[in-house]
């Protein structure tokens, strides 16, 4: 992007704090247009096309997978980057790495490989995610992984507790610190939200598990649906669905972006490291559609996410998961040869890791392969 169409406050690819291996410029991109680039070349990139978050994948093939769910969150940042004049390459690739060390089946998965983890420092997907880029990727001959910019890193890692903050060095200071990261992190995070929030309604819509009629309960969705009905009288059904959730979703970005317009005229700010030093993250909804979106957000998970039949799916999940990790920690030779060699060479905490970089890296329906192999 043009250095002249961002704003101060904006993430300057010429003012990067770098990469962790140095690289010569590339010639005919920017940095994060190459973060961009190295995301989707990226084999955990490709293995989000069968995971899920919600449904499992081989439940219905019109359901979202993380692939398309990364995408709608990249479309989404992207929009609203461009509108406030921030960096929408970095958005963009920070969207398309956000998910990438999510296990198969989703919650279900990540709460029970973390269960399997308790005694050997836990597993966090976000973490897993930084884990991916900077370790997990085998594509260069100088380094392993993807060695991306401070900025795509820093994007990813959205949460992260102290005691593993500490041991990340430079991504990890700003939790010790209590900064913020930049404005096209908190764009693209809060972008992840609106897209979850309003594809689940879809989803959900369509699995049967909620109904037209709960949904007009809720404020945000019984304002354009509404308003859809009242242009639209004869609409069909489906029609009048996604008009409402196109609304939604609008209502959603044009909210954002005047809030936060509004935030930074006010501020003021005259660089990425001044939104870092600000008190508090920069980018949000005015309070109104805050409480819209948070009661939307509660509703699908009361209603969607603890399902019985969601919730049903998800104990066998957990069950796929409990007996990878007991088999794989039992007999690591069960594992690929280079999952295998590595654990041989660690003491025990470390082979736990191994495992769990093993299991995460799983698609849904090989993870399910897996367990009736082994069980
Ligand atoms: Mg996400």
């Amino acid at each position: 992007m043009d250095f002249h169409q961002l704003a101060p406050f904006a993430a300057h690819d010429t003012l990067s704090r770098g990469r962790r291996y140095q690289e010569s410029k590339p010639e005919y991109r920017t940095e994060y247009q190459r973060d961009r680039d190295r995301v989707i070349h990226s084999t955990a990139f490709r293995r989000l096309v069968y995971k899920t978050q919600v449904f499992v994948n081989h439940e219905g093939d019109l359901y979202r997978s993380r692939l398309t769910h990364s995408l709608e969150v990249a479309q989404i940042a992207r929009t609203i980057a461009c509108a406030l004049y921030l960096n929408e390459t970095l958005v963009e690739a920070i969207a398309l790495a956000h998910d990438l060390g999510h296990t198969p089946f989703g919650h279900a998965g990540q709460d029970s490989l973390n269960d399997c983890m308790k005694e050997y420092g836990g597993f966090e997907h976000n973490l897993q995610s930084l884990r991916v880029v900077d370790e997990l990727e085998v594509k260069y001959a100088e380094f392993s992984g993807l060695n991306l910019s401070f900025e795509t890193r820093e994007g990813i890692l959205k949460h992260c507790s102290i005691k593993n903050a500490r041991e990340l060095g430079d991504v990890g200071e700003r939790f010790l610190k209590g900064e913020q990261f930049s404005l096209e992190a908190q764009v693209a995070n809060i972008a992840d939200a609106i897209a979850y929030n309003n594809h689940d309604v879809d989803d959900g819509l369509r699995s049967g598990f909620i109904s037209i009629d709960q949904l007009r309960e809720q404020q945000l969705f019984q304002k354009y649906y509404e308003e859809t009905l009242k242009q639209y009288s004869k609409i069909e059904n489906r029609q009048l669905r996604y008009e409402t959730i196109r609304r939604m979703i609008n209502a959603l970005v044009n909210d954002l972006i005047k809030t936060t317009n509004n935030r930074l005229k006010e501020l003021n700010l005259e660089s990425i490291d001044a939104v870092r030093q600000h008190s508090s993250p920069i980018a949000g909804f005015s309070d109104a559609m805050l409480e819209q979106h948070i009661e939307l957000k509660s509703f699908l998970m009361k209603n969607l996410y603890r399902h019985e039949k969601v919730l049903e799916m998800t104990g066998q999940a957990k069950a796929v998961i409990k007996l990878l990790f007991k088999q794989y920690m039992e007999h690591p030779k069960k594992m690929p040869e280079e999952f295998y060699q590595k654990a041989l060479m660690c003491k025990y905490k470390n082979k736990a890791r191994i495992v769990a970089d093993y299991i995460s890296g799983m698609t849904d329906r090989f993870a399910i392969h897996e367990h009736k192999r082994l069980a």
